[in-house]
């Protein structure tokens, strides 16, 4: 697990801008910005929330930072939390961590009926030439 270092929490100045664009100067209250929440805040109360995760590349910037009403930012976390967790798998998957589940058997358990008369074809990674279409 990623560890969150001091550097990705967001400045002093960026939240206060932040809590000020949640600020609704007509009922003098900070509102939730989550659009579809959009609930009033009491005093203290309010989480400034990364709209992209630090583990996904965020920024603490004014732009990738919003404020949400605790419910908003709890549900937005266990969101990050499968993205992450899913990003991770990818990643995995790329550099060859994980091995995917359909991976080459180590050992063929039955010989293919056709097997004998397909034509021999060994893929040689090496071989930039080999397209794999039309060289037959
Ligand atoms: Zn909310």
């Amino acid at each position: 697990m990623t560890r969150r270092s001091h550097r990705d929490e967001f400045s002093r100045k960026d939240r206060a801008a932040i809590f000020d664009r949640a600020w609704d100067a007509e009922t003098r209250v900070h509102h939730c910005e989550n659009p579809a929440c959009g609930a009033a805040l009491k005093r203290g109360e309010g989480e400034v929330d990364h709209i992209l995760p630090v583990q996904l590349g965020g920024k603490p910037t004014i732009a990738n930072g919003r404020l949400l009403c605790s419910p908003c930012h709890k549900a937005k976390t266990a969101l990050d939390i499968r993205m992450i967790r899913k990003s991770d798998r990818q990643r995995d998957k790329h550099t060859g961590a994980i091995r995917p589940k359909s991976s080459i058997p180590s050992r063929p358990r039955k010989t293919p009926k056709n097997y004998a008369s397909a034509p021999l074809r060994v893929w040689n990674p090496w071989d930039l030439t080999a397209t794999g279409k039309g060289s037959d």
